[in-house]
């Protein structure tokens, strides 16, 4: 047998596709039964055929189920009340569509393209509609990393108008922090239509109005989704009642009167970014924590506490059994200090 002739692919992850790597596996043999001196080549091949090739040829199955809101014809996919990691790979917040009749509004596209794939495919099992708009309701990744399969089928792509500065980063704090089968294929694919204000969409003959908050509420730019023939509002992150909110990039005040403007809305379903509470209730426990915070971090304040103190005296017990409550909400406390010495 001439061995010298039998061409091993040394990039076969480029393939993609089983029969190639079927070939590939072929063609291995025919060289490891042939070529004994050439011995690291074999034991790199080795590793990348047994280990590696198989994990980046089989994507992350997100197991995606939609749960139909209330009677409505909207639907969410619920995300975890945990942080990105490598288990859940940034399965933890909702990405939520309607169908408006003809066709779907799809409400933030997830932390992946293979996730906003896999979503898709379980849309197409309740109606095999088309599309017609992605809503980012905000900048945070786990929103709108998904944007790019949507892009890929023509789909519009709509976010707040803080998109229009955002810039494509070296490393996406996704990408950092899930395993890279589940991130495959994911690009930075920013909206292509941006809200300033408000924008008035009509899908199918309904009106949906999107609103700017105008104002530093959970981001610089967030927005709402307001369908009033569904009775239902998206809120985005602005609105968590499984997890603790993280206040990191946001304003305590606005964001309070951001909720009390959503609450003004008459509406049955006030559905947020995290959690699975969509009654007009989601919003207690996010109102809740933020008015505690904000209060109790400025009475002391005024007494004259210094930040250590501060933080170590508002442990707000109530909230201590709400996930992540250990991991962010000291943090919180210093955040609302730096926030509030500056607050007029
Ligand atoms: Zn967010």
């Amino acid at each position: 047998m001439v061995c010298e002739n039998i061409l091993v692919p040394y990039k076969p992850a480029i393939l993609k596709q089983m029969v190639a790597y079927s070939f590939y596996l072929f063609t291995l043999f025919l060289q490891t039964s042939c070529i004994i001196p050439k011995k690291d080549k074999l034991v790199k091949q080795f590793f990348y055929t047994i280990i590696l090739l198989p994990l980046s040829l089989l994507s992350f199955d997100y197991h995606l189920k939609p749960v139909q809101i209330g009677s409505s014809s909207a639907y969410c996919f619920f995300g975890l009340p945990e942080v990105m990691n490598k288990k859940n790979n940034g399965n933890m917040s909702n990405s939520c569509f309607v169908n408006m009749g003809n066709s779907y509004l799809v409400i933030d596209s997830g932390p992946t393209y293979q996730y906003a794939k896999q979503a898709y495919e379980q849309m197409k099992k309740i109606a095999d509609l088309k599309i017609k708009y992605v809503i980012n309701t905000h900048v945070h990744d786990d929103h709108w990393l998904g944007n790019g399969y949507y892009k890929s089928l023509g789909v519009k792509i709509i976010g707040s108008s803080a998109f229009k500065t955002l810039e494509i980063e070296a490393m996406t704090r996704m990408k950092r922090r899930i395993s890279p089968e589940a991130y495959e294929k994911t690009r930075q694919v920013h909206p292509e239509l941006f809200v300033d204000e408000e924008m008035v969409l009509y899908l199918d003959h309904k009106r949906v109005i999107l609103k700017n908050i105008g104002a530093k509420a959970h981001t610089d730019s967030d927005m709402t989704i307001y369908i009033s023939s569904k009775r239902i509002v998206f809120a985005g992150d602005l609105v968590f009642n499984d997890r603790l909110p993280s206040i990191r990039d946001g304003n305590l005040k606005s964001w309070l009167e951001a909720l009390d403007e959503i609450l003004l809305l008459d509406v049955d379903y006030i559905v947020g970014g995290h959690g699975t509470i969509v009654t007009r209730k989601s919003v207690e426990m996010t109102y809740e924590y933020l008015k505690t915070l904000r209060d109790e971090v400025l009475r002391l304040m005024d007494e004259g506490e210094e930040i250590g103190d501060v933080v170590n005296a508002v442990t707000m017990d109530k909230f201590k059994n709400i996930n992540l409550y250990d991991s962010m909400h000291r943090q919180n406390v210093e955040t609302a200090y730096r926030m509030l010495e500056w607050e007029e």
